[in-house]
């Protein structure tokens, strides 16, 4: 079944000059991309996007990370979109991604892991409105 995930290039993936080489990556494999952008996000967009992580110690440096400079958002469509792309994203924490993944390829921490992709397709409709409302 056809599903869409919301892609961000975080700004760490933006500041080491591989947007391309990333959309390359989901273009290649046959994923769609339905709608794209450049921008730079506002806290309270981030700290919604990231309530799930509220309580955590690490929230406060990861809306600080996710604000400081240019992100590229994505809707990116293609069959069982959500957990392929997934897949090629690889694990939260870059060390432990799988080889391959775009997170192991381009990251070692998981506070600046160049990517997010939504985790289900509730998740994805959230975001979707979110980011390109
Ligand atoms: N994060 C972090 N440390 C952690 C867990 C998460 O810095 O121990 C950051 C990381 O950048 C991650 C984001 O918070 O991508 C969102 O966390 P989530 O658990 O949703 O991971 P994701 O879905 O991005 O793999
Ligand atoms: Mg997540």
């Amino acid at each position: 079944m056809l599903e869409q995930s919301l892609v961000i290039i975080k700004p760490d993936g933006v500041k080491k000059g591989i947007i391309g080489e990333i959309i390359t990556t989901f273009e290649k494999r046959g994923l769609t991309i339905k709608e794209m952008k450049m921008t730079t996000l506002e806290t309270d967009v981030v700290k919604e996007h990231y309530a799930h992580l509220s309580d955590k110690p690490f929230f406060q440096d990861v809306i600080d990370f996710m604000i400081s400079g240019p992100v590229v958002c994505l809707i990116l469509e293609g069959p069982s979109g959500i957990s392929v792309i997934r897949q090629m994203v690889g694990a939260t924490n870059p060390l432990e991604a799988a080889p391959g993944t775009i997170r192991a390829n381009f990251a070692f921490e998981s506070g600046s892991n160049v990517i997010h992709a939504s985790d289900s397709v509730e998740a994805a409709n959230d975001e979707i409105k979110r980011f390109f409302a």
